[in-house]
Formats: C-alpha cells, structure tokens, sequence
C-alpha cells in the first residue's frame, strides 16, 4: 500500500471513531433533557481561552539573565524558555538559577548542545546533543521529554544535515525557531523595543516569539529598559496574552491542531465527562505514546446552564482544580483544561449563583 493509501485509511477510521464517539456520548446521556443542557464543546485556540500566545526565548546561558533576566521575570510571574550550555564556565556559575530556580519558577530549559561549539565527527554530535538532552531531562523528572533545540549561531558541524535530523529525532527536539519562527531581539537590530512583537501578536491573535542573548549587558543586547517594557506589558495584558515556554506552546497548538473530537458523556444537570482526542498520525510522536511527550491540557469550553458559578474538574489521578464560569455573549460556559487522550475529565457543578 502506498502512504497516501495508508494515511487516507488511517483518516476514515479516526472519522469513524469520532461519530461513533459522538453517539456514544448522546445515547449514554441520561434521557434526551440531559444532554442538552450543555452546548457544543471546542478548544479554544489558546490556552484559558486568551486571544494570543507570546514566547520568550535566551540563548547562551549568559550571566546577566540569570542575574537580572530571570529575577525580573519571576517578580511578575513571565515565564521563559532559556537554551542552555551546561559545559560552560558561564553556566557552572549559575547553576544553582538554572537547575533550582527555572524549574521552580516554571520556566524552560531548553537544548542548546553542552559546549556550544558544533561538532568534529559523529561521535561528539551525539555527545553535544544527547548529553544536554540527558542532563534537561534529570532536572523535570517525569516530564515531557519533548523539549525545543538550537544547534548554535556560529558553531560548525562536522556531520550531515541528515544525521543532525535523526540525533534531534533521537532525543526528542524540535527546533526552536518553529512555529512563528522568532525575532532576534537587540537594540543594534532596530529599536530594540520587544513591546512591539508582543502587540503585534495580541492585535493579530497569533503565536508570536522572541529571541534575547544579552539583556543589558553581553552580546546581541537588549537594554534593561526595553526588556522591562516588555515584561510590563505581558504582566498587564496576561489575561489576553498567553505567556509561556515555546514547548508549551509548541505542544499545544499541535494538539489543538490534531483533535479529532471533544466528546460529552454520562450527561446530567449538575455532571458530565468531556473526552479529548487527538490523531496520534498528526503529530510527530518520535515512536512514543502520543500522551507521553504531548503533555499540555487543552481548553475546553463547552456551554453550561445560566446558574452555574463554579465547578470542578478532576481527571484520572490528577488533582481537582475548581474553576468560576465564564461569561461571553450573554451565554454562560464552562472553560476548563482537560489533556488530551488520556480519558474523560469529570466535570461537577460546585456552586450554583445569580
Ligand atoms: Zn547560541
């Protein structure tokens, strides 16, 4: 059979799947009343339902984001994505922001290879990639190991396009300038004012991202003063702009773009069960369980009666996490996070109002 035979097969079954899906959820509904007290579910294009998302990303493991950056950062609770070079003197010097303080604060760490100097033969390609890959992986235990890479502005390797491909497939990168790509950010390349990108994700309703080395002080710099225009920005405009990691937002809109059907069941007046499911065949799953590496709850919105104030959201063993609804348009919803191909989430009417 060809590809495209296999791929079209592979796509009339997940059709299948899905109606059958959606008629399981209407038959298991306790009688015809109550299912309809819920509206269509969807995903919302962003997470919590913002109308864009903006990434920062740092290079280099550079002194001055782990003295001013990253502090600054955590004071308005922004969180980064940072490509790190665990060989260097630079980062040793730090190590204790790096591996105690970014993953406490939720920040990124991403694969920026240890030494940031290419590679000679196959052999330290490999070192270069996996052995950061490794020592990321040791610092978010049982996380993702689905993480962003750059091999290195400036730095040659010894070794094909080709055999990069398959050491990146190896250790589960993808690249970082994916997606929207990235603006290079520095006050030598144009004004240097990285409010601007964040506008201009917010006014198209878009992913945007930007990429900083110095900031204040180092190379490619950035000024503290226009750095900090940005992060007030962000803080201020967070309920509209969904500021997180690149891998965050990278696995998100991959998920998002792969659903196949959000799906209600065991419908009454005060519960229901909420399935999201994605095509495994429309990601890059690197040959491991989809829900291993594409972690990221999804949003869901799905419309609820006018009297509920507040609910909860328990899925498989995670935590319950109880949420106030929402108003748009007159109508009331329910808008929750639910991960994707993992199982229902069960959603409960808490706390009725109004
Ligand atoms: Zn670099």
């Amino acid at each position: 059979m060809s590809a495209q035979v296999i791929a079209t097969l592979i796509g009339l079954f997940v059709l299948t799947l899905t109606v059958h899906a959606v008629d399981a959820a209407d038959a298991s509904a306790s009688g015809a009343d109550a299912s309809s007290l819920y509206g269509k579910a969807e995903v919302t294009k962003f997470k919590g339902g913002r109308l864009a998302a903006f990434c920062m990303q740092f290079d280099d493991s550079m002194d001055c984001q782990a003295e001013f950056a990253i502090p600054e950062m955590n004071k308005r609770g922004l969180v980064g994505t940072f490509f790190i070079n665990p060989g260097l003197d630079r980062y040793q010097r730090h190590k204790e922001v790096w591996e105690a303080v970014c993953p406490k604060y939720g920040h990124e760490l991403a694969d920026h290879t240890m030494h940031h100097k290419g590679a000679k033969d196959d052999e330290e390609a490999d070192y270069e990639i996996g052995e950061c890959a490794r020592y990321i992986w040791g610092l978010y235990p049982g996380k993702s190991k689905l993480r962003p890479f750059l091999s290195g502005g400036g730095t040659t390797w010894n070794v094909t396009r080709e055999r990069r491909g398959e050491l990146a497939d190896k250790y589960f990168l993808f690249s970082g300038f994916t997606g929207p790509g990235r603006v290079s950010c520095a006050d030598e390349r144009g004004t240097g004012r990285a409010v601007v990108y964040a506008e201009k994700a917010l006014e198209e309703g878009v992913w945007g991202q930007v990429g900083f080395h110095g900031v204040g002080e180092g190379w490619i710099v950035t000024s503290r003063e226009h750095f900090l225009e940005l992060l007030d920005y962000l803080a201020a405009n967070r309920d509209e702009i969904w500021v997180a990691t690149t891998g965050d937002v990278f696995k998100y809109t991959q998920e998002r773009d792969a659903v196949t059907s959000v799906s209600l069941s065991d419908a009454t007046e005060t519960s229901l069960k909420v399935s999201v499911e994605c095509a495994e065949s429309k990601v890059k799953t690197y040959g491991q369980p989809f829900a291993a590496l594409y972690d990221e709850p999804l949003t869901v919105r799905v419309g609820v009666p006018a009297s509920w104030a507040r609910f909860t959201v328990s899925q498989g063993a995670g935590r319950t996490v109880t949420y106030d609804t929402v108003e748009v348009d007159g109508k009331r919803y329910a808008q929750f996070d639910v991960r994707p191909n993992v199982g229902p989430a069960l959603v409960a009417l808490a706390e009725q109002g109004r």
